[in-house]
């Protein structure tokens, strides 16, 4: 009898124990899954709909904004009548959250990137982008093609993309609409339109600059030549990035004038040269293609130079010393700088204040 009694409770086959008593971690997991398919939100909507959410289990916080007024924080439902809504408001996709990574745009720069998140019920959506000028005229639809709901997305969109090809402001809308074709409402959060520029061009420095005197003037005097570009004063480190996209052409040291330089040959047919860079900053090796806006060096006060600032050249009719010749780069960088993106007082405003330092200065910066 004892032999038997043992033989009931502790089988001599374990693999025979195995299949037949579940071991206490399946039983848990029977219970969970017990518990998940009570719930009604696993019926609520499709599991896909919550993939990549803010929260552990996405789907409780979308049904509840959804069924409790649309109102809960980050998934509240914008506009739409409440009787409507109590009926369809679970169905419809909700445009969660839109943002743009950066609101400038170059040309040959980077593309513009778009982050957002759609909630459907719908496995799939379809994303849209509206593009209008700043004014409101139509310029273009870009379709973001089919894709999961309830994952974040980012789209990056080049200029030839966004429609965009004259220099100016400009805004970006999202439009969504699930399998059944209804469109997204947006989340009460979500703006309707995103601002964005577009520029074909860029100032060569970002950050506090002085124009300085007319010793920092194209043409002025120096001790055997003339000045061949204009100094722009700048703090020691201040970033140069290329005002044009273009290629690399030079990367050069030379101790007894320009220091550490570098000439861009930019797509506009003109060759850009920045020298007295500061040492060990050049990003940039010949040959680079580079778009507009890239971090080319940083200022510094490197070669024959007294103070640091960036000398800034441009030359036309030719590459750089081999048949080209330099111009008076003072209109150009002045139109540059009136329409950098962001606005051109926001640019004053820096240029003031680095400018009585600046003048203090009375000897040429070279
Ligand atoms: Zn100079």
């Amino acid at each position: 009898m004892e032999a038997i009694k043992r033989n009931n409770s502790r089988p001599t086959d374990p693999g025979l124990r195995r299949a037949r008593t579940p071991s206490r971690a399946t039983v848990r997991l029977l219970v969970c899954m017990t518990c998940v398919i009570a719930s009604p939100a696993f019926f609520s909507a499709p599991a896909q709909a919550f993939a990549g959410s803010e929260s552990g289990f996405g789907g409780t916080r979308f049904v509840s904004a959804s069924e409790s007024g649309g109102t809960a924080p980050g998934d509240g439902i914008a506009g739409g009548d409440a009787s409507r809504r109590r009926g369809k408001r679970a169905a419809a996709p909700t445009i969660a959250s839109f943002s743009l990574v950066a609101n400038a745009l170059y040309d040959e720069g980077r593309p513009l990137k778009l982050r957002y998140l759609v909630k459907a019920r719908s496995r799939t959506i379809h994303v849209r982008a509206v593009v209008r000028t700043a004014a409101g005229a139509f310029v273009t639809t870009v379709d973001l093609g089919r894709h999961h709901s309830g994952v974040r997305q980012i789209a990056a969109l080049t200029k030839d993309q966004l429609g965009v090809s004259a220099p100016g402001d400009y805004k970006l809308r999202l439009s969504a609409t699930d399998r059944s074709g209804r469109r997204a409402a947006r989340a009460a959060r979500v703006p309707v339109w995103l601002a964005f520029s577009y520029s074909d061009h860029r100032f060569p420095l970002t950050g506090s600059f002085s124009w300085g005197g007319a010793d920092s003037r194209f043409g002025a005097g120096r001790p055997g030549h003339i000045h061949q570009g204009q100094d722009l004063a700048a703090a020691e480190g201040s970033p140069v990035v290329a005002p044009y996209g273009g290629t690399i052409s030079w990367v050069r040291y030379q101790a007894d004038g320009a220091g550490w330089y570098v000439v861009l040959d930019a797509l506009d047919g003109r060759d850009y040269v920045f020298m007295h860079l500061q040492a060990g900053s050049i990003e940039v090796k010949p040959g680079d293609a580079v778009p507009t806006g890239k971090l080319l060096a940083r200022v510094g006060n490197t070669g024959s130079s007294n103070g640091a600032h960036l000398h800034f050249e441009a030359w036309t009719d030719g590459p750089w010393q081999f048949g080209g010749k330099p111009i008076d780069p003072r209109d150009l960088l002045e139109n540059w700088y009136a329409s950098a993106p962001g606005g051109a007082q926001a640019a004053s405003a820096k240029a003031t204040a680095a400018t009585a330092s600046a003048a203090a200065s009375s000897s040429p910066l070279d």
